[in-house]
């Protein structure tokens, strides 16, 4: 395959590459546009041409330098072995072949575009998508042989944007909407996922009926359809083994693969689970489930969301402790969609341990919510702060309120212990985060017994200052 007619290098070196505000030419797509999208469509052979990139609206040359634009991709393919179901990875493709791409950052999926060209790029004279839609065809065609044709269209134009964008939007909830009639009992195969392995090299998505990717890009049946068409492709079955427990979600298979591709970083995963063996997060995520200790409940935020949490924290701090192919108790990324699941984090609670998400979360899933939790659990509407959140949840009674009452008398129990002189016992794995939530360190206890004579503990002002 060759790119000697395209003005930059283009080859898997470049993925992970960062474009800074600082280096930016244009922006496309991003947190400043309402719209964007990108969109893989199954076609029949005689619906497309071959090989034909269209751009509508301004091309990058039109662009001036430091802008932001609204932004769509519309991959259609045709081929005899392409399905419908194989529409979700080839778009998800998109991802890694425009990060290929010197000089081009592409970021999380769908609806949720961000793509960046830097200077340089521009200067050595990547000045038109016709580029990019050269890169794009050849790549398919060449890691994807069932691609038999394949075209390529990109808007810039706002109009032509907001018409194609509900379609889309259809588009991915029809998806969506297919893998919930089945349950994780009812297979034998789940999916496993490594094209973040280049951002976050020990996260492997493991793709279930009751588990979406992370991503929120791929499902089940899609990751079903892939490892049939490309069986060493990044997206491979993973056999169930046995159930090491089923409600939490461990299976034997699942933990050996994620200690095979995690070079032995992560052997064990609960996949229900936010806090005790969590699925890892790479950087993909649509959304964060984050733990408020005041409470002892779990917020979520999702990757639009501007300003700061309950916790006075933004999703990009948060992200930042979250990602990298971690397992990070208490802060665990997720989709959209698994948060429709009825599996949606069952070992912490499930809604009944959830205490705040954005509005525009909640008016997604709502229906998903079960019914008697659905009004008590609070937006960015109701409260703002951790105090008005104990506030509210006390005056709606929502469920976690009953676990207060046994910490405090976990507590009671631990000063009587205290005052005996004798040791605190922890048993199984504690973990303490050090610097706040989203703090840099985490000390890990396990089966520890601690003497200690007095413990204190000192809450900091911003700049560390002592109160
Ligand atoms: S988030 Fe998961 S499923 Fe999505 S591309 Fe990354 S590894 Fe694959």
């Amino acid at each position: 395959m060759s790119f000697e007619d395209i003005p930059v290098d283009v080859g898997v070196v470049y993925e992970g590459e960062r474009v800074r505000g600082k280096d930016m030419y244009v922006e496309l797509g991003g947190p400043k546009m309402e719209q964007k999208f990108e969109l893989a469509l199954a076609r029949e052979m005689g619906d497309i041409e071959d090989e034909k990139v269209t751009v509508i609206g301004p091309d990058l040359k039109d662009m001036e330098e430091g802008s932001y634009h609204p932004f769509g991709i519309l991959i259609e393919v045709a081929g005899k072995e392409i399905e419908p179901d194989l529409e979700g990875v080839i778009e998800r493709r998109i991802h890694e072949y425009v990060n290929f791409v010197e000089g081009m950052m592409h970021l999380n999926q769908r609806y949720d575009i961000w793509i960046r060209l830097n200077k340089r790029s521009f200067e050595k004279g990547f000045n038109t998508f016709e580029f990019l839609g050269k890169v794009l065809v050849r790549l398919f065609k060449s890691e994807m042989n069932i691609i038999e044709k394949i075209q390529v269209t990109f808007f810039t134009d706002p109009e032509k944007i907001a018409e194609r964008y509900d379609e889309a939007i259809n588009r991915y909830n029809e998806r969506d909407a297919r893998a919930r009639g089945l349950s994780d009992p009812d297979v034998d195969t789940f999916y496993g996922c490594s094209l973040c392995q280049s951002f976050a090299p020990t996260h492997i998505c493991v793709i279930t009926p009751q588990r979406y990717a992370n991503c929120g890009a791929i499902s089940w049946f899609d990751g079903r359809a892939a490892a049939r068409v490309d069986p060493k492709g990044p997206l491979y079955a993973i056999s169930k083994g046995d159930t090491i427990d089923e409600f939490s979600g461990e299976y034997t298979g699942v933990n050996q693969i994620s200690a095979e591709k995690s070079l032995g970083k992560v052997t064990s995963v609960a996949l229900y689970s936010a806090f005790d063996k969590p699925h890892t997060s790479c950087g993909c995520f649509e959304a964060i489930a984050f733990v408020i200790p005041e409470v002892d409940g779990l917020g979520v935020v999702h990757r639009d969301f501007k300003g700061e949490t309950v916790n006075g924290l933004p999703f990009s701090s948060m992200a930042d402790s979250t990602a990298g192919g971690r397992q990070v108790p208490g802060f665990h990324g997720l989709s959209i969609e698994y948060m429709r699941s009825p599996r949606f984090l069952q070992v912490d609670g499930g809604y009944d341990r959830v205490v705040w998400m954005p509005d525009s979360v909640k008016q997604r899933i709502y229906e998903f919510m079960p019914e008697d939790i659905r009004d008590k659990i609070p937006t960015e509407n109701d409260v703002m702060t951790i105090g008005d959140l104990k506030t509210f949840l006390k005056e709606k009674n929502h469920p976690v309120v009953e676990r207060w009452v046994e910490i405090e008398e976990d507590e009671t129990a631990l000063a009587e212990v205290s005052d005996t002189g004798d040791y605190v016992s922890v048993p199984g794995e504690m973990t303490a985060m050090v610097g706040g939530i989203g703090g840099g360190l985490e000390i890990i206890f396990k089966n520890a017994k601690i003497y200690a004579e007095k413990v204190i503990i000192r809450k900091t002002g911003k700049g560390g200052k002592k109160k």
